[in-house]
């Protein structure tokens, strides 16, 4: 973590921006180095990565909250989310067309999206969970790109990260789900008002790091949107089998060791252990650094992903 020229005091309120936000020039400017800003989503900007700076692992930026605070109308306090006013995105690598396809709406608001938390900003919940024993399905974490299929009530759909998509012949998220016959295969099933979550791996996705020649969706959750919850992995692993899908790789879980909580020593030292975890081989493609690993409780709760540092600093863009 590093900040321009601003010495902090213990106590001083500050703004932490972690990697893959997307920063405005108007908060960070000498983020652009003099050169002319980059754009997403309309917001001329940079995108945050990790950087060995003097030897050290940056993961960050803190800025001094008094001369961004202008558009926080909120009552300020520790952990508050300022992203909005701020006009800070989460960066996300642009998809070729073929991937983005044409919206045929937003996002479904009855099913969550994708996204999981930093272990390094769950710093007290990770000692709650050692002190509460939980247990955690350790899965790998693959880079490409975020898909869930839904039945709801009776309508199939198909969704990249952000927005449900038109059905069109050319759109590889589609391709896939027809290719796999997800629908037939929730049908058969009697699996309404179900969504299915994976990541789209393979060529033209992300850069292909697994060498694949063919697309994969390997599912990493299964929500039921009539309960509103997700099942518990242990459930997903046997609909996945059933529905002849393709699963995420597993590292370990529940019943083979090291059960996590017994792998902690202290908090800090497990965020460490758990980074630590998070590199080695992809499972997918041994000869490929994988991205990391994400934790899951066992019966449900909490999730959150360990990227792994070594593959952030291998990947150069
Ligand atoms: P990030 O890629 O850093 O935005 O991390 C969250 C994303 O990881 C989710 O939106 C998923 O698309 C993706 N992901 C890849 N593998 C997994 C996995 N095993 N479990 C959960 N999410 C995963
Ligand atoms: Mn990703």
């Amino acid at each position: 973590m590093w900040s321009k020229k601003v010495k902090f005091k213990v106590g001083d309120l500050a703004v932490y921006l972690e990697i893959d936000s997307w920063v405005p020039t108007e908060l960070a400017p000498f983020l652009t180095k003099g050169k002319e800003p980059r754009e997403f989503e309309g917001i001329k900007g940079e995108r945050l990565r990790t950087v060995k700076l003097r030897g050290q692992l940056s993961q960050g930026l803190l800025l001094p909250l008094e001369p961004t605070c202008a558009n926080i109308e909120s009552e300020l306090f520790e952990g508050l989310d300022v992203s909005l006013p701020l006009n800070i995105q989460k960066w996300e690598r642009p998809m070729n067309a073929q991937l983005a396809g044409q919206a045929k709406g937003n996002f479904p608001t009855a099913i969550p999206k994708t996204d999981q938390e930093r272990v390094q900003n769950l710093k007290s919940e990770i000692d709650q969970a050692i002190t509460d024993e939980l247990q955690f399905e350790v899965t790998e974490k693959l880079e490409g790109s975020s898909m869930t299929v839904y039945l709801i009530d009776g309508v199939f759909g198909v969704c990249s990260r952000n927005l449900d998509l038109k059905e069109t012949a050319d759109n590889t998220f589609w391709q896939v789900a027809r290719r796999d016959g997800i629908e037939e295969k929730l049908r058969s099933l009697d699996m309404d008002n179900v969504a299915i979550q994976g990541e789209l791996i393979g060529p033209g996705i992300q850069g292909n790091i697994y060498k694949l020649t063919k697309p994969e969706f390997r599912v990493f959750d299964i929500y039921n949107i009539k309960m509103g919850e997700y099942v518990t992995p242990a459930a997903r692993r046997r609909y996945v089998e059933q529905l002849g899908l393709l699963h995420v790789p597993v590292i370990t879980y529940q019943t083979t060791v090291p059960c996590i909580p017994m792998y902690f020593l202290t908090s800090w030292g497990a965020v460490d252990e758990l980074l630590t975890w998070a590199e080695g081989p992809s499972a997918i493609t041994t000869s490929q650094e994988r991205e990391g690993v994400v934790f899951k409780q066992v019966d449900g709760g909490m999730t959150f992903k360990a990227i792994s540092n070594r593959y952030l600093l291998k990947s150069a863009d």
